[in-house]
């Protein structure tokens, strides 16, 4: 059965193994255990239900509450060949009675549905002429009352499964879920033990920091500046803050997209389609995004302002990097924001109970600020309480290298000047006494008469306010509730006045780009994508996802059947886009001679394929054929076939050297190379004769290679 589901996983999704977990929850589903699935966010779930979905007979039904996504999930899956449709509130009654009646003459395979549509008894009725075999229940955390997304439509699921005569298997799956929350869905879903699959919440891909003590528009500003080719969610508390975010992004001349719930509901769809077809790059938005997107190339998420819980910030953060790439997640903290949150709280209709949860989920989430530990494994402990610790080696508290200030004196003197000012003031005044600024208001006090007053005056104000910024978020201080907040001192002070304890703060952080693109053709098969997308009406990630077009511009496949070997390169999306893509490949392979930077395609390809492309080409040269006759009689760019000769040199296939370069000629390509001393062709070529073309170097480099092999195996 599981040879069966690889060659599924081979011939619609293009991809060669499954990832960790997934064989097993897709065996348990066959087997006709119900299942839940535990896996991070980009982690492979969708796979554990279409392949036993389209293994199965009859109809898969999936449950979602993402109606926004729903469209785009059935695209994707019909671009890979797969029949699928959906159920949601976009459509009529008419439409959904002919979208039943379609499946019950077994024309989709996987329909999606809303969990609302579980409540009208008159919809499980018209589910009962279907041939359902499986249900698949996605963002299965919000069956649960103690999960945060809460929705009570999903608990009418369990009679409307318990109705269905066909008794389907049913598999759960979700990204997010404590303890308490998974033993809820196996209990509601008849789900034992055993049958959960579980790989942990465990993002690989995704970079955690923390920013505290930053001006945080500024670092937004500058961040975005420096990424300004890729794809980021800001999300901010409240609808004013998107506003004067993005307006001061604007004003910097970043385009933005924003988002949020005072918006009109046309506005709100353009923004977000901006967005998921690569219009705008960035978008600020509340929290009321997001539920809906699957953009899967989103390379970082900022978090202007701290989150109310864990479990929302998770997921928040967690949109980047679905497509398995290096993404950043970055949340700038104040100390103040905490005030927010708990004034967001206050303005909530919840019983005393449950308010008391809701600020217990806040100080975890003010924690995850302040702690020195692996971000990564704060979240596991969080989610799962008894696991022993680990570290990432990627979040900012794991790979910070950056020098830490000795501040203590600093710190004390700050502490000094608060105290006597009576902890009655904000950090502006605070900081602009430390500065020595002689503004109104502190004569009005008479604080120019402190003995601190001045004694920083050799920092710029800003650089002070941070300070106090740190030592807030470090615990040393705090802030009294209200909208003028002042600060005053916490017990952690008394040490480090008396000189019992140091504090040591990191000199200011620059951000780095995420990964760097080696050259301009992965920039150029995004591009054409994009023009796909805009013909095809599809969002870009759709076409391909990026990590296909950075394997793509890596590998550089030079016919179709290479470009098979791709990872989510399907048969059919190779039938309908292969070509587009292939053509700027080569063209500028031609061109620049870009070479490939991973050699993936040879080795899977002699794994698999006993007589590979490059051996026939091979054949036929020492047959005595040309390489032009070659390229005419395999329909072959003459470039193919040039480099299946360079493929069958590495492979150990012997050719007559002197038929394709003389001794001088030879000499003259090595000079010329250790000159240049790089691997790429371009530079070399331009310095070299005309008549001696690409193949000739490649030939030349790799007869070179050979040599030194043979000399270190020797
Ligand atoms: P989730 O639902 O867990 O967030 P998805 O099912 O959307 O994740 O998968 C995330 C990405 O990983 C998709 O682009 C998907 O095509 C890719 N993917 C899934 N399984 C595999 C696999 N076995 N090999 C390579 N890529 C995979």
């Amino acid at each position: 059965m599981l040879l069966e589901a690889t060659s599924v996983l081979k011939k619609y999704y293009g991809y060669d193994s499954f990832r960790k977990g997934q064989a097993e929850a897709i065996e348990s589903v066959i087997a006709g255990e119900n299942s839940l699935v535990l896996m991070p966010t980009g982690g492979g779930k969708s796979i554990c239900y279409q392949i036993p979905g389209l293994l199965a007979e009859g109809t898969t039904l999936v449950i979602s509450p993402l109606i926004s996504l729903m469209k785009d999930q059935v695209d994707s899956l019909n671009s890979m060949g797969i029949k699928a449709t959906f159920i949601n509130s976009s459509l009529t009654q008419e439409e959904v009675k002919n979208r039943i009646h379609a499946a019950h003459n077994g024309e989709f395979k996987l329909i999606y549905i809303a969990p609302e549509r579980f409540e009208s008894p008159q919809f499980r009725s018209l589910l009962q002429s279907l041939n359902v075999s499986i249900i698949a229940v996605d963002e299965a955390h919000c069956i649960s009352q103690w999960g945060h997304d809460f929705r009570p439509s999903y608990r009418t699921l369990r009679l409307a499964i318990n109705e269905l005569s066909t008794k389907p298997v049913i598999v759960a799956l979700t990204a997010t879920a404590t303890n308490e929350v998974i033993q809820d869905i196996c209990k509601l879903l008849s789900i034992s033990d055993e049958h959960i699959f579980s790989t942990g919440f465990k993002r690989k891909n995704l970079l955690f920091s923390i920013e505290k003590g930053v001006d945080r528009t500024s670092f937004i500003t500058n961040y975005v500046k420096q990424h300004k080719d890729k794809s980021g969610i800001i999300y901010a508390s409240t609808r004013k803050d998107v506003e004067s975010l993005s307006n001061h992004l604007q004003k910097s001349g970043i385009k933005v997209g924003k988002y949020h719930a005072g918006l009109s509901d046309q506005d709100r769809e353009n923004a977000q389609n901006m967005f998921l077809y690569d219009d705008v790059h960035v978008l600020v938005a509340t929290n009321a995004f997001g539920m809906g997107i699957n953009k899967s190339n989103v390379r970082y998420v900022i978090h202007y302002q701290l989150p109310k819980n864990i479990e929302s910030y998770y997921q928040e953060a967690g949109r980047a990097g679905r497509d398995g790439e290096e993404s950043e997640c970055i949340l700038c903290f104040a100390p103040q924001d905490i005030q927010l949150q708990k004034f967001l709280i206050e303005q909530t209709q919840l019983q005393p109970d449950m308010k008391k949860k809701e600020y217990q989920k806040l100080q975890s989430m003010v924690d995850y600020c302040h702690t020195e530990k692996c971000l990564q494994d704060y979240f596991i402990h969080y989610f799962i309480q008894d696991v022993s610790d680990q570290t990432c080696g990627n979040c900012s508290n794991c790979m910070d290298e950056r020098e830490k200030v000795d501040i203590t004196k600093d710190a004390q003197i700050i502490f000094s000047c608060i105290k006597r000012m009576n902890e009655r003031f904000g950090v502006t005044l605070v900081a602009q006494v430390l500065k020595g600024s002689g503004n109104k208001r502190i004569k009005e006090f008479g604080f120019q008469q402190l003995t601190t007053y001045g004694l920083l005056k050799n920092y710029p104000e800003k650089e002070i306010t941070f300070r106090i910024q740190f030592l807030l978020a470090e615990g040393f201080l705090k802030l009294s509730e209200g909208q003028y907040p002042t600060v005053s001192l916490t017990k952690r002070c008394v040490p480090v006045l008396r000189n019992e304890e140091k504090i040591f703060q990191r000199s200011l952080r620059q951000p780095e780009s995420v990964s760097q693109i080696n050259d301009g053709l992965f920039e150029l098969l995004r591009k054409v994508r994009k023009e796909i997308s805009s013909i095809e009406n599809i969002p870009p990630f759709v076409v391909f996802s990026d990590s296909t077009l950075r394997e793509m511009s890596e590998i550089c496949p030079q016919n179709l059947d290479d470009m098979l070997e791709i990872k989510g390169v399907g048969e059919q999306k190779l039938a309908k886009y292969g070509q587009r893509f292939l053509d700027i490949i080569v063209d500028q392979i031609e061109k620049h001679g870009h070479q490939p930077t991973k050699e993936v395609v040879t080795s899977v390809k002699n794994m698999k394929n006993e007589h590979p492309s490059f051996l026939e080409t091979y054949e036929r040269y020492k047959s005595g054929q040309s390489l032009h006759e070659i390229a005419k009689g395999r329909e072959l760019k003459i470039i193919t076939i040039q480099n299946h000769i360079i493929q069958a040199i590495e492979a150990g296939k012997q050719i007559d050297w002197e038929t394709e370069f003389s001794i001088e000629e030879e000499k003259l390509i090595l000079e010329t190379y250790d000159k240049v001393g790089s691997e790429k062709l371009k530079p070399l070529k331009d310095l070299l004769p005309d008549d001696i073309d690409y193949f000739k170097i490649k030939l030349v480099l790799a007869k070179q290679k050979l040599g030194t092999m043979t000399k270190t195996l020797a």
